[in-house]
């Protein structure tokens, strides 16, 4: 598997980087769990298209009917990457967090929420403001499934119920069983939701393969940075909800009533949560994202993913000052994503140092999922430092990891030089 061999072309793979040591190198993009680069199939079906472009659902124009025929489209594309039933409904968003947002403005009257607290804040907070149990993080995809089950089971009344899960964790990369999660939910009569913002870039999902009521995720992971997301699965409760956004394009008849007031009749169809101007250009990229993918085959991606993980973590085995952050062992399944804590190092002047020696992008903090962090730092010292994350109270030390993540674009040339930077 020599250097780019297998991997896709993205955009930024020439850009070259200052070091503090003098002179310049290619940048190492090794963020993907934050933003990953567009795939230049991406770039190319949006610029392409760019001249054509124009509103959507609004105009008798050429153009606008051609946009809306490549939005419907893109539609269809993604219900199809994604493995949808008959019936499911695509809706359009802006992220995985403005999907979860969505989906909890649409949860029936009496309805209980279940979230482990190990979840991205995307996916543990927009329940909040519902009747929700969260539930402590499991040590093993085994513990994950007994834990909900028995959570569910006791539910008074056993009414409705929702539970939120991630697929891959954004901070350790391990792969939840949410197959078996949402085989548990189904058999307490509960829904679930997959937040699949870190597992769709990595391996297929399939809403009906997984039997899961709904997935999330974001167009900018998965290769196509154009500011859109998507929500997929059941019609029903999106259908009964008011919509999330109140506007043109959800309403299919507004009139004015005799007291002075007016009525609105909006759209069953997923317009119905995407009010105003959509975001044409995001579909299009997410579509051409979807296709790129599947044309290359998850095969082959996973296969030269799992290549890369093992070199990071047989690199990082080598030195005895590393701790990989892991609740199901650090040999557990995952993606490409792996965070871990060095001791003698606080996190951020780590992972500055790998910047500015390195041109190697990585992450430090807590990765917007403290509930998790916190309990796989919370009482080890190494994980201590005198500065840097900003989560930190005045006076309070800090809590903070680093985290290396890459995917379908990453030259093998970025994770060695990780390794020997780590080393
Ligand atoms: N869920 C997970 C697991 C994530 O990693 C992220 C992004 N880090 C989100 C949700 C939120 O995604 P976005 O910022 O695109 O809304």
């Amino acid at each position: 598997c020599p250097d780019t061999e297998g991997a896709l072309p993205v955009l930024g793979r020439d850009v070259t980087v200052p070091l503090v040591t003098g002179g310049e190198v290619s940048y190492a993009a090794l963020d993907y769990a934050a933003s990953a680069p567009a795939l230049q199939r991406v770039w190319d079906d949006v610029a392409a298209y760019a001249p054509y472009y124009g509103s959507v659902h609004r105009g008798a124009g050429y153009l606008s009917q051609l946009s809306t025929d490549l939005f419907e489209n893109a539609r269809r594309t993604v219900a199809g990457f994604l493995g949808c039933r008959d019936g499911d409904q695509v809706v359009f968003t802006r992220s995985t967090t403005d999907s979860l947002n969505l989906l909890a403005a649409t949860l029936p009257a009496g309805c209980r929420v279940f979230v482990f607290e190990t979840e991205h804040h995307a996916s543990l907070l927009p329940w909040r403001d519902a009747d929700v149990t969260f539930l402590d993080a499991p040590r093993t995809p085994a513990q994950a499934v007994e834990t909900l089950e028995r959570a569910l089971a006791a539910r008074e009344p056993y009414g409705p119920a929702l539970v939120c899960v991630t697929g891959a964790s954004n901070v350790t990369g391990e792969l939840w069983p949410v197959r078996e999660l949402a085989a548990a939910a189904h058999a307490h009569g509960a829904r679930i939701v997959l937040d699949a913002a870190q597992l769709a870039p990595h391996h297929p999902v399939s809403v009906a393969g997984l039997d899961v009521d709904w997935v999330a995720f974001s167009g900018h992971k998965l290769y196509a940075p154009f500011g859109a997301g998507v929500l997929a699965g059941r019609a029903d409760w999106l259908r009964e909800a008011e919509p999330y956004l109140a506007g043109g394009g959800a309403s299919r008849k507004v009139t004015r009533r005799a007291d002075g007031g007016v009525d609105v009749e909006w759209h069953d169809s997923a317009a119905r949560h995407e009010a105003g101007s959509p975001n044409v250009i995001g579909a299009y990229a997410i579509a051409s994202a979807c296709k790129a993918l599947t044309e290359a085959g998850f095969d082959a991606l996973v296969a030269r993913e799992e290549y890369l993980i093992g070199k990071v973590r047989a690199g990082l085995a080598e030195v005895p000052q590393v701790r990989i952050l892991s609740l199901f062992g650090a040999d557990a399944p995952r993606v490409g994503v792996l965070s871990f804590v060095v001791e003698g190092w606080n996190s951020s002047h780590f992972a500055a140092a790998l910047s500015a020696e390195y041109g190697i992008g990585v992450r430090d903090g807590l990765f917007c999922a403290h509930p998790l962090v916190r309990t796989l730092l919370g009482s080890d010292p190494q994980a201590q430092g005198e500065c840097g994350a900003p989560e930190a109270a005045p006076g309070e030390k800090s809590l903070n990891a680093i985290r290396v993540s890459f995917g379908a674009g990453t030259p093998n040339e970025h994770v060695e030089r990780f390794v020997k930077a780590v080393r």
